[in-house]
């Protein structure tokens, strides 16, 4: 009885421990502008919606330069200007 209890309870909290670091893994996305990876949770430049997704960026000047011209950036023909 008290051993299958202790067993019940290691794999509760294995499972608990797995499901919470599954909830703390962070989704990354791709920054339409320049192409980096970044965190969907803390997107530096913040999220803008487009044609109903949303796309993440690294820095606010991806983002601006996104939101004048989405469909340049994602048709491919525009790249990062440095
Ligand atoms: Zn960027």
């Amino acid at each position: 009885m008290v051993l299958e209890q202790i067993i019940g309870s290691i794999l509760e909290a294995s499972m608990v421990g797995r499901f919470v670091s599954f909830l703390k893994k962070s989704e990354a996305a791709e920054d339409p502008v320049c192409h980096m990876q970044v965190d969907t949770k803390k997107a530096g430049g913040g999220t803008f919606e487009h044609q109903g997704k949303t796309y993440y960026f690294c820095g606010p000047g991806c983002r601006v330069a996104f939101a004048k011209d989405p469909e340049g950036y994602l048709s491919g023909k525009k790249g990062m200007k440095m």
